[in-house]
């Protein structure tokens, strides 16, 4: 069966802007899906429905065979959004280790997974740094350590690098296609860049404004770099 299975779903705020309607699409674990689409076409509201952070108006989501948001566990999703939304007044160990406080974890369970999370994305040594003293992109992989730290299954990542410089960009985007293959993710990416959905992922969901539609959903076989 899928991981998450999406059917028939709508999506209207309160204010009637209607931004997803009659999305159907099934997604298997260790896929890497990328959503893309011009701004305001509902790729992000279709990535929060599935997190669960916001509601459908029609149709059903499950992940994992629960209703989205109700996972048995609800930190087996990583989300990183597009800004990199960490704390300021706290250090990088502290942002990351911040979605265990809920994890019942001891102290020294709970230190493992920050560390193992920060050497993920290459900033082991930059636990005690604080955010305005590390550059956007080293930030952004601060906000990607922070989703890692539950041990996700599943990464939802919503136009993620679209602040940082094409150097930055590039770099990261090789570190998540690394992360992926190493932990055996099922990665979600929310973008508006053909060449980032091309070389990322192995299915390309092309979403349309007015009002969110799927218009095609390409399987990229072989797709490049892998296999
Ligand atoms: P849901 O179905 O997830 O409850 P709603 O349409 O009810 O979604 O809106 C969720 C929350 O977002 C409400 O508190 C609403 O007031 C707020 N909201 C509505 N429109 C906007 C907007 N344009 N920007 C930000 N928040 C909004
Ligand atoms: P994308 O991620 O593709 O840029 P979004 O999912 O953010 O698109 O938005 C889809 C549509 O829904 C847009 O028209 C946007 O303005 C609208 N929208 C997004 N969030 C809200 C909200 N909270 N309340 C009302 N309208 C919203």
């Amino acid at each position: 069966p899928d991981l998450i299975d999406i059917r028939d779903v709508d999506k209207t705020f309160g204010n009637g802007t209607v931004a997803v309607r009659d999305m159907s699409l099934g997604i298997k674990q260790g896929e890497f899906v990328s959503f893309l689409g011009p701004s305001g076409c509902g790729k992000s509201t279709a990535l929060k429905m599935i997190a669960g952070l916001l509601s459908v108006s029609g149709g059903k989501i499950t992940v994992n065979g629960h209703p989205a948001g109700q996972s048995s566990d609800g930190n087996d999703i990583g989300f990183v959004f597009q800004e990199a939304t960490l704390m300021p007044w706290a250090n990088v160990y502290e942002n990351v280790y911040l979605p265990l406080k809920l994890h019942g974890l001891s102290k020294s369970e709970a230190r493992e997974r920050v560390e193992e999370a920060l050497s993920m994305v290459g900033l082991a040594n930059f636990a005690k740094s604080y955010p305005r003293e590390l550059s956007g992109g080293m930030r952004m992989r601060v906000s990607i350590a922070r989703a890692m730290v539950t041990r996700p299954k599943l990464l939802l990542m919503d136009e993620p690098f679209a602040a940082l410089d094409e150097m930055t960009r590039a770099k990261l985007n090789d570190e998540v296609l690394a992360l992926w293959e190493k932990h055996g993710l099922t990665v979600i990416f929310v973008t508006h860049s053909v060449f980032e959905s091309v070389y990322l992922s192995s299915r390309v969901v092309v979403m349309a404004a007015r009002p969110g539609r799927v218009v095609h959903d390409i399987p990229l076989s072989g797709g490049y770099p892998r296999n």
